[in-house]
């Protein structure tokens, strides 16, 4: 019978508890045993709701307290040096000060897993790197599932994946550590096969990367070592298609594979040609990667060509681990009926997973109701005039070839722009936010709870920019911003104001650690109904003769924060939202709002993980912003803003949104990142971020100062400009204040000496 598992699943809990208890630890609230019980009782809860659910072999050991990378780490006893700690003794005090860092360590360093939003902490290698296998824990889950009766299959990040993501402290090569981590590895395959465990799924993600010869080259190896241990290996890989490495994954010792049929649905045609028989095939058929219901006509097609060769060896699952999903939409009570009956979380997910399984056994009649019920939604969406906005197509067909150029080149606007704003040199603004302090979130959570007045309430949005422009004001800032006070995120804020979008009550994903964000859903074809931002912007330049700019988040960012239709490209998305920025970017322009800034920071995460589509995205996302921005005088200032990412392999693309200025975070890189828009001979106006908004501490005016110095050395001073790494809505006033007076007072001692 073919199987049905699971890769993976929520952790923080369908209320978050994991967060509070974690956050209630952290504070002193709540004692080591008290969080660690906690946990056990909520991945318990998981595991029997994911055997309810019809999961046949339920993952054990994703559930990480803080990071599943982390875990691998303590697994295999390779702990970053720095911390003096030993993973074999390891307590939860020391497992956060890694995740966290103390007074003495800075916490080991976060980054973006693969392409989702999730952050893992980055293992720290050096050539004496030692490893030891430290299964304990991970048996203790194991004995803890088995008590329940649950089928336990243990997950564990792979090693060469392991090994890929993390940095080499000391310039030596990681790949070196292999053939002793794999030795690791083999011994916590010994004890779990010593506990009777016969499944253990390995993931190795980094296969549907382009990765180097050598990298390929140490598969073998590496598994050769595994395969001594007495247990099954499945190996999973997700996030893209394996099938150009086919030969090499099939010659492996492992007694399955899983692949991704959602991101990559053609690879199955490249697999099951002489599949070796007897050899687990896992078809990761429902997306784990968004919250749409799949469409189980479709989904059943391809597992029903999958067992006609396979047989039993076919095994059904989601995509990849369902930590990418939000957990349940029944808690999603106050959604409009229709469009909930559109999404499925992880637990109509694994619903979905039983079904198939139904139907691929027994013969689609055995689900002819649910076939229905599917075909019923697809076909809903399909036609749902919610969904489709003839409009909006028409307009995006009818674009003009070079729609999304502005009337002139930079030199030429640059001029007209200048002869207005008549601003000094190393021109000075800030990124857009300034503090989001607990009155302005008190007056929101009143008025959304109907306890504040909508007129009480924008008058008191209206306070908070008066006092915003008042202090740029004092501190003699050159192009002021309205502060942002009235946005409780940069997406949510313009999603919902648009068509097309939809919010959910419930719907978290974890970022990182206790951190969880909720994105929006695009459901439908996306267009502005009214101005989103224009009256807001306009009282703010009533209180002032200063340049107002005008704040919007861009379209990309739009699209890659939040979970998008997959009934149509992202690039056509892309495009929608795009036209809807751009009415009201005229809109502003029109109500005499003449600098406009389009904040894109996640333009670089959007990159695919294979190089051969970098491109393609790179080109559309560039017409997208472009379009965005397009149709304003030439004498209308465009800024973008991007922060916390390495710029240097896109650079041309960059240049290519052709925004006026952009603003950019450089502090933390010490300028470095400045150096490589230098060498690139970036051809518009730059304004790299001079101080790091991220931690309280007020920067110094000689650190300013510095990297002031080091900005001008690589980009002429009249193509600079001066300002924070990004928003400041973290901050409180009294820092904000002190630190933007010490970056005035460096640029006008530094005006004077030009
Ligand atoms: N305008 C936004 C702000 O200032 C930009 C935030 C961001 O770049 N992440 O908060
Ligand atoms: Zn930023």
């Amino acid at each position: 019978m073919s199987t049905v598992h699971n890769l993976g699943f929520p952790r923080v809990g369908a209320r978050r508890e994991l967060k509070f208890w974690l956050e209630s630890y952290w504070k002193g609230e709540i004692a080591a045993d008290e969080l660690l019980n906690h946990a056990r009782i909520l991945r318990e809860k998981h595991w029997l709701l994911q055997r309810g659910a019809g999961v046949e072999r339920v993952p054990v050991g994703d559930a990480a307290l803080y990071d599943h990378v982390l875990d691998a780490l303590v697994l295999v006893g390779a702990l970053p040096k720095r911390f003096g700690l030993d993973a074999a003794s390891l307590d939860l005090k020391g497992y956060f000060t890694l995740a966290r860092g103390d007074a003495t360590h800075h916490a080991m360093e976060m980054t973006k897993w693969f392409d989702t939003n999730y952050h893992y902490l980055v293992p720290e290698w050096r050539a004496d790197t030692a490893f030891f296998a430290n299964p304990a824990r991970l048996v203790a889950e194991v004995r803890e599932a088995r008590a329940l009766g649950v089928a336990a299959k243990p997950v564990l990040v792979g090693p060469l994946t392991l090994l890929w993501l993390g940095k080499a402290k000391d310039g030596s090569a990681p790949l070196e550590l292999a053939p002793r981590l794999a030795e690791a590895y083999a011994g916590v395959l010994d004890a779990l096969a010593a506990e009777g465990v016969d499944w253990v799924q390995i993931d190795e993600p980094i296969l549907a990367l382009d990765l180097p010869a050598e990298w390929l080259a140490a598969f073998a190896p590496v598994y050769q070592t595994l395969a001594e241990a007495k247990v099954k290996l499945l190996l999973a890989t997700y996030f893209g298609g394996v099938a150009d490495k086919r030969e090499l994954i099939a010659a492996l010792p492992v007694a399955g594979v899983h692949l991704d049929l959602v991101r990559a649905p053609e690879q199955l045609d490249a697999f099951l040609p002489g599949w070796p028989a007897n050899r687990v095939l896992s078809a990761g058929v429902i997306d784990g990667r968004n919250v749409w219901r799949a469409d189980l006509s479709a989904a059943l097609g391809q597992l029903e060509a999958a067992r006609a060769t396979l047989g039993d060896a076919l095994w059904i699952a989601p995509s990849c681990s369902l930590l990418h999903s939000p957990l349940d939409v029944a808690q999603e009570t106050e959604l409009d009926v229709e469009l909930k009956s559109w999404l499925a979380f992880a637990v109509q997910k694994l619903n979905e997973l039983k079904l198939l399984k139904r139907g691929v056994v027994h013969g689609r009649g055995d689900i002819a109701n649910e076939l229905s019920a599917s075909d019923f939604v697809q076909q809903s969406r399909r036609n749902s005039p919610r969904v489709h906005r003839p409009e909006v197509a028409a307009r995006l067909a009818s674009l003009a070839p070079g729609a999304d150029r502005r009337d002139s080149a930079y030199p030429a606007r640059a001029a007209k722009q200048a002869a207005w704003l008549k601003l000094p040199l190393l021109p000075t603004t800030t990124i857009g936010s300034f503090p989001q302090t607990a009155a302005i979130r008190a007056a929101r959570a009143a008025f959304r709870r109907g306890e504040l007045a909508e007129a009480d309430y924008q008058a008191a949005m209206r306070e908070e920019i008066a006092l915003a422009v008042r202090e740029q004001e004092a501190l003699g800032i050159d192009v002021l911003v309205h502060g942002e006070a009235e946005r409780n995120d940069m997406v949510e804020y313009f999603g919902e104001q648009l068509t097309g979008y939809l919010f959910t009550r419930h719907g978290w994903v974890q970022s990182y650690g206790s951190r969880c964000v909720k994105p929006p859903v695009i459901y439908g074809d996306v267009a502005r109904p009214h101005p989103m931002t224009v009256a807001w912007s306009a009282y703010a330049q009533s209180l002032t003769d200063k340049p107002m700019k005008g704040m919007l988040t861009g379209p990309v960012t739009m699209l890659q924060w939040s979970f998008v239709r997959d009934d149509a490209p992202r690039s056509l998305v892309c495009k929608q939202l795009a036209l809807a920025l751009n009415d009201e970017v005229l809109d502003l322009e029109a109500a005499g709002i003449r600098v406009i800034q389009i904040d894109e920071p996640a333009l670089r995460e959007g990159l695919p993980l294979k190089r051969a589509d970098w491109d393609a995205y790179l080109a559309w996302a560039g017409e997208a912003f472009r379009l965005s921005s397009a149709g304003v005088d030439d004498a209308t200032q465009i800024h973008t803003h991007m922060c916390y990412s390495e710029f240097n392999d896109i650079l041309p693309a960059i240049a290519a949104l052709d925004a006026d200025v952009i603003t950019i975070e450089t502090s933390r890189s010490d300028m470095e990142l400045l150096s490589a828009f230098a060498d690139f001979a970036y051809p518009n106006e730059i304004g790299p971020g001079v101080y790091d908004i991220h931690s309280p501490r007020i920067p110094a005016e000689e650190e300013i100062e510095r990297l002031l110095a080091k900005a001008l050395a690589v980009i002429p001073a009249r193509r600079l400009w001066v300002n924070p790494d990004c928003g400041l809505k973290t901050r409180g006033w009294p820092e904000v204040k002190a630190a933007l007076a010490n970056m005035m007072a460096v640029t006008r001692r530094l005006r004077e000496k030009l």
